[in-house]
Formats: C-alpha cells, structure tokens, sequence
C-alpha cells in the first residue's frame, strides 16, 4: 500500500509528500488524530516513500515493489523501527531500544524513520529520554510521534516537532471501506461507520459489541415508553453495562436512533436511515413523541454522555435519565 492507497487524510499526506519533493523533511513529526483512523499506516508509508528505489520515491511516494518497499511491508527493514506499547504504555526499554537505534548511521536505507505510537502515553521519566533525543536529531533520521491527544504531551516535545493533524474521516467513505474492502452488508457498515467517530480503526473495533446491542428492545422497551415505573427503571439500569466505554457505546446507538425518529418526523421523502433496518419499528416510535419532546430527549442523552465521561456513576446517570426521559 502506498500513500495513493491511503483512505482519505489527503492534506496530511500532500504535506509529507511535498516535504519528499522539495527536501524539506524534518527531523521529528507529531502525527496527531483520533485513535484508529490510520496514523500509523500514513507513517509506514511515509517510511517506505522516504526509502523508495523504485521511480515513485521522486513523486514523493512509494512503488511498493522494490526490495525496501517489501522489506518494510513485512517489518523486516532494518531502518524502520516501529515501537508500540507492549501493554497499556511504553516501556523504557523500548525507548532505550530507539536511542541505541539511532547511534548508528541508516544501515541501508537513505533515512532512518523510528516510528512511535501511543506518545501520548510515555512516563515522563520517558519523555524525558525523548526529548534529549529530539534536542539532537542524529543525521539522517526522521522521527514520527504519533498520538491521540497532544494533551498529554511535553510542552518541550511538542516544540521540537513538525505537528500533523489527522481528522475524522466522512462517514461515507467509512462506510464504503468497510463493505468494499471488509465485505461487510451495506447496513451494518452504515451503523458502524456513523458510530466510528471517522476512524476505520475504531469501526471495526466495535464491530462485535454493535452486534450484541439489542437495538429493537431499547427503541420500544425504552425509548418508545411515555412512562417507565421505578422497577423497569431499575431492571434498565441492571440490565446495560456497568462499564464506562461499553455503556458509552450503547448511548451513541440511541444517539443515532433518535437522529432517525427526528428525521422520520422532519422529513417527508424517505431520508437516509442509519438503522433503516428498524423503519417498521420506529414508526410508531415517532407517531408517539413530539419534535421538541425528541429534541430534548437527544438533549438529556447528550448530557447523561457527557457526564458519565466526566466519571459520574454510571448507575445514578442512567436513572436520572430514565427518569427525566418520561417527564414530557
Ligand atoms: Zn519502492
């Protein structure tokens, strides 16, 4: 795969491609963007354009048949080191690995490109080996960060870095991907795509979780009841996940199932439905509530989300919603 390959991310890409053309690449990007949404494929690429023999490496890109091409394909370059965190964070070793690494001169290729995921999750003590780095590129080397939140970074290292953002893909072209490479059935790809926050990665990810969400039962047991009495409520509250990001999830596919009802009422013409699957299901839904009464549940939803990723209790959110939900 070569950068024309890439799914999206063109200004990143003509960027890192115009720095090839015009031998203006530095020693140390930060490639920044949500997690899965293919920083590190545009770095790999990056690697292979910057060691390219074949004619492409002129175009700023890559042939992805010469032998640095393959030899970097199946990680077995000897200049290109991809360093990813061996459990939740990097270790020191593995930055220690890039330091010895980088003593030396590129062994075969034009450039050395180290690699390193997940900097935004590097013990200072780390960071700080980083940055002595950083502060003396050696010849020769590129060195690419890449993180989801720059947040977490050292104010130090962010300077010594050439920063390029990453933004969400558009759901379409999620969604294309997903059932022209990944075969997977145009609805369940549409589902995926518009909970994926434009990241293919994290689309797949929660394939399997989408699949286990009872989509039908929280349309009609829940958001489809003018009232709920205390003991459904608390049956809903012991029913969906007491974990943080599963719960999230489950809110993000009500999310979408309310941005349907609220097209059904606004629209006449037949609009594009995420979960067009469930149409005979939410008809009656929408019959049942007002625009505004459904304005205002997306309303309570919103912040019911927001408050359980600020770390309120889970529980206490979800009945406070369930609550709120069937006051009008
Ligand atoms: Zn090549």
């Amino acid at each position: 795969m070569s950068f024309k390959n890439i799914l999206g991310h063109k200004r990143p890409i003509t960027l890192l491609q115009r720095a090839i053309e015009n031998e203006k690449v530095v020693n140390s990007y930060l490639f920044l963007g949500n997690e899965g949404i293919g920083k590190k494929y545009v770095a790999l690429q990056f690697a292979k354009a910057l060691n390219c023999l074949g004619e492409e490496a002129e175009r700023g890109d890559a042939c992805d048949h010469c032998s640095s091409c393959r030899k970097i394909d199946h990680s077995l370059h000897p200049d290109v080191l991809l360093i990813e965190p061996e459990g939740q964070n990097i270790r020191v070793d593995q930055v220690r690995q890039l330091q010895r690494a980088l003593a030396y001169r590129p062994y075969e290729g034009r450039r050395r490109v180290c690699i390193l995921t997940a900097a935004d999750r590097m013990a200072p003590n780390m960071s700080n080996i980083l940055l002595k780095t950083l502060e003396e590129p050696p010849l020769h080397t590129v060195i690419v960060l890449l993180a989801n939140n720059s947040r977490w970074i050292l104010p130090t290292i962010l300077s010594r870095c050439q920063m390029v953002r990453f933004n969400p893909l558009p759901v379409p072209l999620v969604s294309g991907w997903l059932t022209e490479t990944k075969g997977l059935p145009e609805k369940e790809a549409s589902l995926l795509a518009s909970l994926s926050e434009g990241s293919p990665g994290k689309a797949l990810e929660i394939q399997e979780e989408i699949r286990q969400i009872q989509r039908e039962e929280l349309l009609k047991d829940w958001m489809g009841q003018k009232s709920l009495s205390p003991e459904r409520i608390g049956s809903w509250v012991g029913l969906l996940p007491a974990e943080r990001e599963s719960l999230l999830l489950i809110l993000d596919v009500a999310k979408t199932l309310l941005r349907d009802l609220v097209m059904m009422k606004t629209f006449k013409k037949k609009p594009n439905f995420i979960h067009s699957d469930l149409v005979p299901v939410m008809e009656p839904v929408a019959i049942n509530w007002s625009l505004p009464s459904l304005l205002k549940r997306m309303e309570i939803l919103n912040q019911t989300a927001l408050a359980i990723r600020a770390n309120a209790n889970t529980g206490l959110a979800l009945e406070a919603m369930m609550l709120s939900w069937a006051e009008g």
